[in-house]
């Protein structure tokens, strides 16, 4: 299953490489990483992570995952947004690398973040728009599935479970989604 604890940490000051302490500087504030030789103040935060859902040949398209976290289980085609790239454009990025689809978005579905996991889920509704279904290197399978048949036992992630609830609500309302999703 996903990895549910945050995993970011550092030990070093990016800075100057004095090593970081944590100092509560604010009640009410978590305690924050600071640097005890040139004081600069490392703030954790999650990491945003784009992803795309849409159906395409009459089925919802999931990947399978071939890496960690939550290898083997499906997941929304998405990543990692780049620095210097926008939300949106990750998303179209990571679909076109990981199903070899091109598509466009026609809004955000939400957010989604749990607290507990260091990424922050922000996911689009799309269209396809071209491309040729090719695999890429992350996923070991492509599938498509009638709204009524996902597989929500082997879906990777808290957050993709969620994503894929609200989904289904908005776009295939007379279909029932289980009550643990
Ligand atoms: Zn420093």
């Amino acid at each position: 299953m996903a990895r549910e604890t945050p995993a970011i940490t550092a030990r070093y000051c990016p800075q100057c490489a004095g090593t970081l302490m944590p100092r509560l500087l604010r009640e009410g504030e978590p305690p924050r990483l600071c640097c005890v030789q040139c004081g600069f103040v490392l703030y954790l935060n999650p990491k945003a992570v784009s992803a795309a859902v849409f159906s395409h040949d009459s089925g919802i398209v999931l990947v399978r995952r071939a890496i960690e976290p939550a290898k083997g289980h499906w997941a929304l085609p998405g990543g990692f947004v780049d620095l210097g790239e926008t939300a949106a454009a990750a998303a179209i990025r990571e679909t076109m690398e990981e199903t070899g689809l091109q598509i466009g978005l026609t809004g955000i579905l939400d957010v989604y973040s749990s607290g507990t996991n260091e990424v922050l889920l922000i996911v689009y509704a799309a269209d396809v728009l071209g491309g040729a279904e090719r695999l890429g290197a992350e996923c070991s399978e492509i599938g498509r599935f009638a709204p009524e048949l996902l597989p929500w036992d082997e879906v990777g992630f808290e957050t993709t479970r969620a994503a894929l609830r609200d989904y289904v609500r908005r776009f295939f309302p007379r279909v029932r989604v289980p009550r643990f999703a």
